[in-house]
């Protein structure tokens, strides 16, 4: 079984009248169809009400299927009882870091979890070190988070959810309020926990540039995953992504008005070197 393993998941929000009766409901996910497996860096993409939220929140039981099955590390997300092994196994990165912060020091910040479980103040220590360690923040263990930039604050935030030592990170928008500075550190983060640490990447996002280097892509629209492949196919279809609100990586676009003026080019130029090698 793969490391998520969601089957036709389906999620609608009660509305409620003022007395608190429910009145209807909003249907946020219709089916949704997706496994990752373990040690993949995967890229959601999707529009503003696609339901990209809501799927994140599954993942960590923040939020109960509605019809469907979802399975985290092999565990039964609509059961009650499974809720914290859950929660251990995948950890939650959300969009503003101010947050998800706590302390008034970073290394204490860091600490919360692994303190709030319990674990022997040796371990603590470790775990503080080699989390701050692996985002690049060693430095600031005793800084005050409010000195910190939006990008550094962000990683703090995600060394915090490294020291519980989940297997696995869902990203939900974590870089929407930073300049682009520090949305590309939060980014080499990730790809740096996925690659030296193993660590399964779930990387939501509307930022079409951070998910040219994942190593698959799937686009959410209605509530559904309506595309999923690696990056190439997915920015291929240029038509397809407008038709969902989506644009295409700078780049690709860039070189796609190239090629319709006539240059030749290959389909889905990713990067800045490919479309210089390709022009050569
Ligand atoms: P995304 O993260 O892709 O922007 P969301 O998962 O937040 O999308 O939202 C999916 C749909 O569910 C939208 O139509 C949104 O309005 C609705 N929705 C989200 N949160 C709630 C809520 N707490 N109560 C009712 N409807 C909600
Ligand atoms: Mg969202």
């Amino acid at each position: 079984m793969a490391y998520i393993e969601a089957e036709q998941l389906t999620h609608e929000y009660k509305k409620r009248n003022e007395e608190g009766e429910v009145i209807g409901s909003v249907p946020a996910l219709s089916g949704v169809t997706l496994s990752v497996e373990k040690g993949s860096f995967t890229a959601i993409l999707g529009a503003n009400g696609s339901g990209k939220s809501t799927f994140a929140k599954h993942l960590n039981v923040l939020l109960k299927p509605s019809g469907g099955s979802l399975y985290v590390n092999g565990y039964d997300a609509s059961k009650e009882e499974n809720l914290w092994q859950i929660r251990e196994s995948a950890g939650m990165v959300f969009q503003n870091p101010d947050n998800q912060l706590v302390a008034g020091v970073v290394e204490e910040d860091v600490a919360f979890g692994p303190e709030n479980i319990g674990l022997p103040t040796e371990e603590i220590e470790e775990r503080v070190s080699r989390a701050l360690a692996s985002v690049g923040m060693e430095a600031y263990r005793m800084h005050s988070p409010n000195v910190l930039s939006g990008g550094q604050k962000q990683r703090i935030a995600v060394a915090g959810v490294v020291a519980m030592r989940p297997d696995c990170i869902i990203f939900d928008e974590s870089t929407a309020m930073l300049d682009p500075k520090g949305r590309q550190e939060v980014l080499n983060t990730a790809k740096s926990l996925n690659k030296d640490h193993g660590v399964t990447i779930l990387w939501i996002t509307h930022y079409m540039e951070e998910a040219v280097g994942a190593d698959r892509i799937c686009v959410m629209d209605g509530g559904r995953i309506t595309m999923e492949g690696t990056p190439r196919e997915i920015f291929r279809e240029a038509d397809r992504l407008k038709e969902m609100g989506l644009c295409l990586p700078q780049i690709t676009e860039l070189a796609m008005r190239l090629k319709a003026a006539g240059m030749d080019l290959p389909d889905a130029v990713l990067t800045r070197e490919e479309l210089v090698a390709a022009l050569r």
